[in-house]
């Protein structure tokens, strides 16, 4: 079972996506569960008293060195993190009596891209804590804190982390063991194609009949792997 632990400002904006198709049912199943930390809870009033008004609960401030928006405090993320792992400690590999091990990751633009072959050496944490950024990102001392990873998931930047995680958790998800119904459903281990048909044989539209291609209807399977090699590259840098 992997835990991921998300850490977010936003803890709403994960609901939909998180509780639909195949990555809901991995959750009912027992194969993953999703935890939410909101850093807003971990924030105090100026006498360290627990903040509960909406003025207490801000955790973001004005940049240091000047610039626009706002950031992020360390303290109130530092202190979700800890309540996230309890005395599992990220980086070790066993803890005395424990089976458990915690893998930090930070997202940010200028972090490590993200890809298969990252997902795949994350599968083997029990727990991975995911760190997501919103304005102009977490004040980088939480760093010195914990020792984390800086993620990107792609060449653009978002409004906050939240997308970041939900890719991360989708992708890793469907490589669990028991995830996909057919472990061949993992693209990346077999001949797949980026283009996919279904029934019926032929479709009309706007008058004009629409077939499949005839090789897929041949039954020759090396041909099809053939054919599914050659579209993938076709389709290669493509928007
Ligand atoms: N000023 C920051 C960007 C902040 S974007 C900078 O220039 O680096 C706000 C937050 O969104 C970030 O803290 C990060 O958590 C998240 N984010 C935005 N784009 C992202 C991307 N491509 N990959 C991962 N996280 C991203």
């Amino acid at each position: 079972m992997t835990t991921f632990h998300l850490i977010s400002l936003f803890p709403e904006s994960f609901e939909s996506y998180l509780n639909a198709s195949i990555i809901k049912r991995a959750q009912e199943r027992g194969l993953i569960t999703v935890k939410h930390y909101n850093p807003r809870d971990f924030a105090t009033t100026k006498d360290g008293k627990k903040a509960k008004t909406y003025a207490e609960r801000r955790v973001d401030n004005r940049p240091y060195g000047g610039g626009p928006g706002m950031v992020i405090e360390a303290l109130p993320v530092i202190k979700a993190i800890e309540k996230a792992i309890g005395k599992k400690r990220a980086g070790r590999r066993k803890e005395k009596g424990g089976k458990h091990k915690v893998k930090i990751i930070f997202f940010s633009p200028a972090g490590e891209q993200f890809s298969n072959v990252v997902a795949d050496s994350l599968k083997k944490y029990t727990d991975i804590v995911l760190v997501c950024g919103r304005y102009e990102g977490i004040d980088a001392r939480i760093k010195k804190a914990f020792p984390m990873e800086d993620v990107s998931v792609g060449p653009y930047v978002l409004t906050g982390g939240e997308l970041p995680a939900m890719i991360v958790i989708d992708s890793i998800t469907r490589r669990l063991p028991g995830v996909l119904g057919h472990g061949q459903s993992i693209e990346e281990l077999r001949v797949a194609s980026p283009d996919v048909y279904t029934r019926p044989e032929v479709i009309t539209y706007k008058n004009k009949k629409l077939r499949v291609p005839r090789i897929l209807l041949s039954g020759n399977h090396a041909k099809m792997d053939e054919w599914k090699v050659t579209r993938k590259e076709a389709n290669k840098g493509k928007m």
